[in-house]
């Protein structure tokens, strides 16, 4: 129950006249741009609020919600101890400037869950922990080139928004206006899953290179794994050449398994470890939380310790710590990720059979809470494959669903996420929405 009271909103309001209203007084209409629908057309829906496994548009259409705030909200939406939590927070106080306990047992709570990690530092968008993360690695190496992979995300800083050079001796172009030239000239973007590439870029720059950051999942480039092999060799030669690797968990984060995607990996590669890792979404639960990661010896770097510069007014903010450390208690409960696994497993089983039964080429793959479909018969292992996807029969079976009530990410190249509130119904009912639309498709 919400414990809130609740004007009774009248839909004074459709999601085209909002969207309109919003085009007049922020550019394009949305603070984030995917949000504009932009990809695969159509008026976005403007969200009144959310409950468990549902959000309700501004028409009062509900939709089982498999965006989650793109991640965050791994137990649905307003879960009772998660909501008290935040209340209680809030009564005491919205920010501080200076430190409470609650960051400490954040920090802690972390630290618990994934064995790589001695200290934490607490700031507030994945961007910043992905942008600071970065400076700790060249400040820790003294060195300046880094290594990114084409489909993977960081965030928006500067030095990340690149797509690879022509050849593996040029470095990055920007991708985005406004970020000069310079400024990424010391980025590298390799292919996601090439082993060949990684191996020439080190030999090429290795003593030059500070740090390599991967997706070890990538979600932003719908749903791709980093092959085994290629996390074990990426892992070699950043010890070989004294490079830091950077895993961003942003996103997979206490979503794909309690200990993160690392501690998949450190089943397959004994003794695996990510030397800094990069969190969001999931340990904010909703709130604007993110954290960057690493052992003793590396975060001593950082001020007011060491010369590598950051702060952050609202860092560690106490309404957001609690709304974080009530979501990780919750996902702490045993059990917890297997049986949000299993969902998401019946889903995407679900999902390949109707497409099958309606003779349309699709794979499928999930882990945890986690989720990605491709309109192609293979499951595609980089970005340039990802985006030979059937993009028209995508952007009809988005529609489809969202006709339905089901609100899948409005783009083929985002992943898509479960939360502990669906039931054996929902996932019913989005099988059937789903069986309905590829039939057509
Ligand atoms: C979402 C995301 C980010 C950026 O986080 P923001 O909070 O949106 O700034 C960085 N890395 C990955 C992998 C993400 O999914």
């Amino acid at each position: 129950m919400n414990p809130l009271p609740r004007p009774e909103a009248a839909a004074v309001s459709t999601n085209a006249q909002l969207f309109e209203r919003a085009q007049q007084s922020i550019p394009g209409g949305v603070n984030s741009p995917v949000r504009a629908f932009r990809a695969v057309g159509g008026t976005p829906r403007f969200i009144t609020r959310a409950e468990g496994a549902y959000i309700w548009d501004a028409e009062g259409q509900r939709y089982i919600d498999y965006i989650g705030s793109w991640g965050p909200m791994i137990l649905g939406h307003g879960h009772p101890a998660v909501l008290e939590a935040v209340l209680a927070a809030a009564r005491d106080g919205f920010s501080f400037g200076a430190p409470t306990e609650r960051e400490v047992e954040l920090a802690e709570a972390i630290i618990g869950l994934v064995p790589s990690i001695e200290q934490v530092r607490l700031v507030s968008s994945g961007t910043e922990a992905g942008m600071s993360a970065i400076r700790l690695a060249r400040g820790a190496t003294g060195r300046s080139k880094i290594i990114k992979f084409e489909g993977c995300y960081h965030g928006h800083a500067d030095a990340l928004l690149v797509k690879a050079g022509s050849g593996l001796a040029t470095f990055g172009h920007p991708t985005s206006a406004g970020v000069p030239a310079e400024v990424v000239q010391h980025t590298l973007v390799l292919e996601y899953n090439n082993v060949e590439q990684i191996e020439a870029a080190f030999q090429a720059h290795g003593k030059d290179i500070a740090c390599v950051m991967i997706e070890p999942i990538a979600g932003n480039m719908n749903f791709v794994r980093a092959s085994v092999p290629f996390v074990k060799r990426i892992r070699e030669l950043c010890d070989q050449h004294g490079a830091l690797f950077i895993f961003d968990e942003v996103m997979t984060g206490f979503r794909v398994a309690l200990g993160s995607a690392q501690s998949l990996y450190a089943k397959a590669i004994p003794g695996f470890t990510p030397d800094i890792s990069v969190f969001g979404k999931v340990i904010g639960g909703g709130m604007p939380l993110a954290a960057f990661a690493s052992s003793r010896r590396i975060m001593q770097n950082l001020a007011p310790l060491g010369p590598v510069y950051q702060a952050g007014t609202l860092s560690g903010n106490p309404v957001a710590t609690a709304c974080g450390l009530a979501t990780l208690k919750e996902i702490s409960k045993p059990g917890f990720h297997e049986a949000l696994g299993a969902k998401t497993r019946r889903l995407m089983t679900g999902l390949k059979a109707a497409a099958d039964a309606a003779g349309v080429p699709f794979s499928v793959d999930s882990e945890g809470g986690m989720f990605g479909f491709f309109f192609m018969p293979e499951l595609p292992q980089n970005y340039q494959q990802v985006m030979t996807t059937d993009q028209a029969r995508f952007n009809r079976f988005f529609h489809g669903m969202l006709e339905r009530g089901v609100y899948l990410a409005p783009a083929l190249y985002e992943a898509g996420f479960t939360s502990a509130a669906l039931s054996d119904a929902d996932l019913d009912a989005t099988l059937a929405a789903a069986k309905d639309v590829l039939a057509q498709a």
